[in-house]
């Protein structure tokens, strides 16, 4: 519960991590933490361990998403995620575009079934799906 409070605040964020959101924010595609790193040398920052501390926090504020099946982060396209927020990413398997579904209300109707049908209790879920986008299928 303390989490939800924490995330009605506004979060001030460190320059580095400023830095790291704004460069994923550019990008069109998911970036890996090196790549992350050899774009911001430039601008200090020089260890993977200062890239690494700022996408933790970040991902832990709910504005960077790992898409774990590519080992690689994108910036949140939806302000209502929030700490440790349900996510669910399509992935293009011919042009690896990748987006964020916005409304995830079904889903998380959906998973919260099968989970009961376990007798179990979803706690979060983060989702990829591979799809063929509306692009590469014309
Ligand atoms: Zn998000
Ligand atoms: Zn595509």
């Amino acid at each position: 519960m303390k989490n939800k409070q924490l995330t009605n605040k506004k979060e001030i964020l460190t320059k580095n991590q400023e830095i790291v959101l704004k460069l994923l924010e550019k990008s069109n595609e998911p970036l890996k933490a090196y790549s992350i790193l050899f774009n911001l040398s430039e601008q200090g920052v020089k260890a993977p361990l200062q890239v690494y501390r700022a996408l933790d926090r970040l991902i832990e504020i709910g504005k960077v998403h790992k898409i774990e099946s590519k080992n690689a982060f994108v910036a949140c396209i939806n302000s209502n995620c929030t700490a440790n927020s349900n996510a669910a990413f399509t992935i293009c398997e011919d042009c690896d575009a990748v987006s964020e579904i916005h409304d995830n209300k079904e889903i998380l109707k959906n998973l919260n079934y099968l989970a009961n049908r376990e007798k179990s209790k979803l706690n979060k879920y983060n989702l990829e799906l591979y799809i063929t986008c509306k692009n590469c299928l014309k």
